[in-house]
């Protein structure tokens, strides 16, 4: 090693087990990203042993992502988003992807993984219309109530919630995601959107590779990724009014394209949607 390089462990900073694989970082891994360590890197591998295709996870979550954000300030009219676990910058984050359409769209970022802390802050509040919030998504009334939150944004107005590729990682004492959302949901005015994405346990051909892959998330040191079935998605977006094409698997989400090639076992295994509350 050239005298003054760093060793990954130097570069870990404060607050940052590098023993502990974070979710942040395994989604960045499965990105192929930089902001990930050798224990998140082990979690790629292990699940890309099970369904090789295993990145599509990820790209067919974050294309999603990124869809539903451009038909969100292109069509909805709404001007303020709650992301809630923005995950680590990567190329089009939300701000980026709406704010080209909206300028003026107010975006604020929540996450509680430390490294994304450290990036995000300066990586995603790029201007004065987006912010970056730590707190526990996983506790409504705390993201509800958050000073810094209703300083940003005004909740009699209408909000696009964003809880992309986050349920799965819920392990909470009742395993109730549902219930996050319907408080969630129960605070948002009338005209806000909800975008949501999660794992997916088909029901179908597909269902030994979704439930190989959660079998090694959750014993992997990551320790969460559950695939839940269509009926259990559709209770993570309670009380509103679903948009063409209603929940289904991310690739049939207004792709952007025609498609050439079939779908691989994987791509059958994450599913979005976004809804209305009317
Ligand atoms: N939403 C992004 C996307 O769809 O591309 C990132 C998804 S990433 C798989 C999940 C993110 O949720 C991570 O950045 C993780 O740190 C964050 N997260 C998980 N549990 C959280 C919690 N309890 N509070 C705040 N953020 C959390």
């Amino acid at each position: 090693m050239p005298s003054g390089a760093t060793t990954e462990s130097e570069r870990v900073p404060v607050g940052v087990d590098p023993t502990r694989a974070s979710i942040a970082r395994v989604y960045d891994a499965f990105l192929n990203g930089k902001d990930n360590y050798e224990i998140d890197r082990e979690v790629f591998r292990s699940v890309q042993k099970k369904a090789p295709e295993a990145q599509d996870l990820a790209t067919e979550n974050r294309g999603f992502l990124i869809r539903a954000c451009r038909f969100l300030a292109s069509q909805s009219g709404v001007m303020q988003y709650l992301d809630l676990g923005s995950g680590l910058p990567t190329a089009e984050n939300t701000h980026q992807v709406v704010q080209r359409i909206t300028p003026e769209a107010k975006v604020v970022y929540v996450d509680n993984d430390p490294v994304v802390l450290a990036h995000g802050r300066a990586l995603l509040e790029e201007n004065e219309n987006t912010h970056f919030v730590s707190a526990d998504i996983f506790k409504p009334q705390e993201i509800l109530n958050n000073e810094q939150i209703r300083q940003h944004l005004d909740f009699t107005q209408p909000i696009a919630l964003l809880q992309m590729g986050t349920l799965h990682h819920y392990v909470g004492p009742k395993e109730d995601p549902a219930a996050i959302m319907r408080e969630y949901v129960a605070a948002l005015p009338s005209g806000s959107y909800v975008g949501m994405s999660h794992f997916l346990d088909p029901e179908n051909e597909h269902s030994a590779v979704a439930r190989k892959m959660e079998e090694v998330f959750v014993h992997s040191p990551m320790g969460s990724g559950s695939f839940r079935t269509h009926a259990e998605l559709l209770e993570l977006l309670p009380g509103v009014e679903l948009v063409e094409p209603g929940l289904v698997i991310c690739a049939d989400w207004w792709p952007d394209g025609p498609r050439l090639k079939p779908l691989n076992q994987v791509q059958h295994c994450i599913a979005g949607g976004v809804g209305r509350k009317p």
